[in-house]
């Protein structure tokens, strides 16, 4: 074989091999039991919540892919022989949401009015083509529901991550899912372009906190407690300082990069999927907290 036929053949052998990899880590889950009635499910790419209640199960959160939607349903059904009733999007973001078309069409799909906004101005064409799965129920600050025996408190606490993020409070199991205004352990995505805020998110923090709970399910990294949100807190803090200095200062995006002002992230990584990273750094939130600071930025919706 000519060498270039070689190079060609491990080149192809290669994205095969990947091809084959990713597909095993899609279909790779694991299942944590909080209780006899919540469960976490951990994909690649993050979190997804399960709640069996005896009108069937309430989800919160798809993932990335519609294979793992179906996916999440179908293991949903194993841990508690019932099918889907609720399908709640914390936020926008596609590893949240575009697993939505793994359930079934008629779903019942709750979540902000904001969330609704940003899926329809940002990802048009996948909510164009799969318009079924938007979601068809939405609320702007807060909704009770009563479903199967559960009580759950769907609350907007403020601006952080989006401008439209919800948390779930499950009353029966004292327990908070966060979806994204918590990372436990991983740098997190600040979208301005959303209506994101490092400046605000620590007060949201502050208002998630006022309620009543023990366990918190992050959106992505481990279950954690009110002591692992106030230290993701203390970690906000201390970066929105870092851009309300730079701009009193008015020092330039390198010298943010290069000060050691931030050190509350020692054992923050950053974000993979299947093994690629996301971009979600110590470099990304400090150019992030620095742009809105000083207003160099764009938002979008
Ligand atoms: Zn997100």
């Amino acid at each position: 074989m000519s060498t270039w036929k070689k190079v060609l053949a491990a080149l192809l052998l290669s994205v095969v091999l990947f091809a084959v990899y990713l597909i095993i880590q899609i279909r790779s889950f694991e299942v944590e039991s909080l209780s006899e009635d919540l469960f976490v499910l951990r994909g690649i790419g993050g979190n997804s919540t399960v709640l069996n209640t005896t009108q069937g199960n309430v989800i919160i959160d798809s993932m990335t892919l519609p294979m793992q939607g179906k996916i999440i349903r179908a293991k949903a059904r194993q841990l508690t022989g019932k099918d889907t009733t609720l399908l709640i999007n914390t936020h926008y973001h596609l590893d949240h949401t575009h697993g939505n078309p793994g359930f079934a069409p008629d779903t019942r799909i709750i979540s902000t009015e904001r969330t609704l906004s940003h899926l329809q101005f940002f990802d048009t064409d996948f909510w164009t083509d799969n318009s079924s799965f938007i979601p068809n129920e939405t609320f702007t600050d807060d909704k009770v529901l009563n479903i199967g025996g559960k009580t759950l408190h769907l609350v907007h606490p403020g601006r952080g991550h989006t401008d439209g993020d919800l948390v779930v409070f499950i009353e029966q199991e004292g327990t908070a899912v966060l979806g994204d205004l918590m990372f436990y352990k991983y740098y997190p995505n600040i979208d301005l372009e959303a209506g994101g805020s490092v400046q605000e998110w620590s007060a949201t923090l502050d208002t998630v906190l006022e309620h009543e709970f023990e366990k918190v399910i992050p959106g992505h990294g481990d279950t954690t407690d009110r002591a692992g949100i106030q230290n993701f807190q203390r970690f906000i803090g201390q970066l929105a300082e870092v851009g309300r200095a730079a701009a009193a200062n008015g020092d330039d995006l390198q010298k943010v990069l290069a000060s050691g002002a931030l050190d509350s992230d020692a054992d923050f990584s950053p974000l993979k999927f299947a093994g690629i990273p996301l971009g979600l750094d110590r470099e990304f939130v400090l150019q992030r907290t620095w742009e809105e600071s000083t207003g160099n930025f764009e938002r979008k919706n």
